[in-house]
């Protein structure tokens, strides 16, 4: 048999990249909704390579064969596209990262790359690592990182127990976010990188995006937001000067609840006052070629597909549990045994003006609907029950459609009290800084009617009144002894 030579191959290559560039740039000429729904998955790539098959399939398998020797040696030299080990790269994670890339890019004029994570915690994890390295020029020198307080309760562990206390990374907390000259104050040449989660989660934090990156770039450092809460259909970090974005998928983005995953999405050209020009270059191409192809931690095929059969729907998805959110917020907002509402769309809330500045319905303008740009806030709010830890307890535990768990960005309404859960692990006084009072419930609107969900939080606040409530038994599936410390 005739030996074609590397060369081949790498022509080849070219060919398809140049094709497939062409592709990803007409893509950026279309509005969200069809990016959410096509993404990288062309018609040429269905027809020529897939069978025709409409939906993105599912590669399970665990690796890729080669046609020959020159192949495999130009594929795993990633001088041609390969996917080569599902831990490194795989057809249906790629086609969830190309996806996440475009949405997050959308409207900046840039170019965005994305890497897919087995989880949120994940992508946090693979964003920062990289950054907290010894600076060879100051060997010894303690390193840190500025990040807000109010953040997601994993993220506060990882960067609490698994950074600061276990490898002695400084954690210099910001506590009023929205004030920069907090920010800056905390900033020295050990520092490795400014993060902050926008809203957060539950308190809904916000700042000025704009002014922190400026201030991070100032000092040359990157800018990394995480912006779970409100989904690249209402908020793009990058739009505002971010030079990395984690989110959460599993949330809102995966809503149907099938699917953990997580995502990296960078611009070119990060700025960071590291030493490693490829890095910077690519930083979430770096991350899925080397760091996470030695750590492991990726996204799976089956979860990758899961997660895009709702991310196609995000923005007519966030719409409506927005204007659903913003009806609860305002029935809770003047209910006698309500003691505060946080939500950033209430106008009364003291981040409403600043979270509207940067908080949009992606593409409303071109909406028939509206014709105009319109603030949508998302699904997630919190309000505080008079009356204390128990009052909470009572409404909470009166609940019949709103379920109590520890999730959020579901299709349906789900609540929880963040003191005895999420945020249980940071202790009293962590809670106290990062303001998580212990009658402080914590509700994701789904996609059930704004009238019925207020129907259900109306019957659990007559709760506290003395009214008889509904309390299933005390029974347990096999399920939950993996998890249960069983005596
Ligand atoms: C849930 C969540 C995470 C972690 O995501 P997982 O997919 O559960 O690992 C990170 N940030 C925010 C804001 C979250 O809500």
């Amino acid at each position: 048999m005739e030996n074609k030579g590397l060369q081949y191959y790498v022509d080849a290559a070219k060919r398809s990249m140049e094709w497939h560039a062409r592709y990803l740039a007409e893509m950026r000429q279309c509005r969200f909704d069809t990016i959410a729904v096509h993404g990288v998955y062309s018609m040429q790539e269905s027809l020529d390579f897939n069978q025709g098959s409409l939906i993105e399939p599912v590669y399970m398998s665990t690796s890729q064969g080669y046609r020959d020797s020159d192949e495999l040696e130009a594929a795993l030299g990633y001088m041609i596209p390969t996917w080569c080990y599902s831990r490194i790269a795989n057809p249906s994670m790629y086609y969830y990262e190309g996806v996440l890339a475009l949405l997050d890019g959308y409207g900046t004029g840039q170019e965005t790359s994305c890497l897919g994570t087995s989880s949120g915690m994940a992508a946090i994890q693979s964003a920062t690592d990289p950054f907290l390295v010894v600076d060879p020029k100051r060997p010894g020198a303690p390193l840190n990182f500025v990040a807000t307080c109010q953040v997601y309760g994993g993220t506060f562990q990882q960067f609490a127990i698994r950074k600061e206390k276990e490898r002695g990374i400084q954690w210099r907390k910001v506590v009023h976010s929205h004030d920069l000259s907090e920010w800056e104050k905390l900033i020295d040449e050990n520092t490795r990188f400014l993060y902050g989660e926008m809203p957060s989660n539950p308190a809904q934090a916000f700042f000025d995006l704009e002014k922190v990156a400026a201030l991070a770039h100032k000092y040359k450092l990157p800018m990394i937001v995480d912006a779970t809460v409100a989904t690249p259909a209402l908020l793009r970090p990058i739009q505002h000067g971010a030079d990395i974005v984690v989110q959460s998928v599993t949330k809102s983005l995966a809503t149907s609840g099938f699917a953990i995953g997580g995502a990296v999405i960078s611009r070119k050209n990060i700025v960071s006052n590291i030493d490693n020009d490829e890095m910077k270059a690519d930083f979430a191409t770096y991350l899925k070629l080397l760091p996470n192809r030695d750590n492991g931690p990726n996204i799976s095929p089956m979860n990758a597909i899961m997660a895009l059969n709702d991310i196609r729907t995000i923005r007519s998805r966030m719409d409506l549990v927005s204007r659903s959110t913003q009806k609860v917020a305002e029935f809770l907002a003047s209910h006698p045994d309500i003691e505060r509402v946080d939500y950033l769309g209430l106008p009364d809330h003291p981040l409403h003006e600043l979270a509207s500045r940067y908080m949009f319905l992606v593409d409303a303008e071109f909406d028939e609907l509206y014709g105009r740009k319109v603030n949508r806030y998302g699904h997630l709010m919190s309000f505080r029950v008079k009356g204390g830890a128990q009052a909470a307890r009572t409404v909470f535990d009166a609940f019949r459609r709103i379920y109590r768990a520890t999730d959020l960005g579901r299709i349906k309404s789900v609540a929880t009290i963040p003191a005895i859960s999420t945020h249980s692990q940071q202790g009293e006084e962590g809670r106290k800084i990062a303001d998580i009072p212990q009658n402080l419930i914590r509700l994701c609107v789904g996609g059930e009617h704004p009238d019925d969900v207020i129907g259900d939080l109306s019957q659990s606040l007559d709760a506290l009144h003395g009214k008889k409530i509904f309390v299933s038994g005390p029974e347990y599936s096999a399920g939950g002894a993996s998890s249960a410390k069983l005596q």
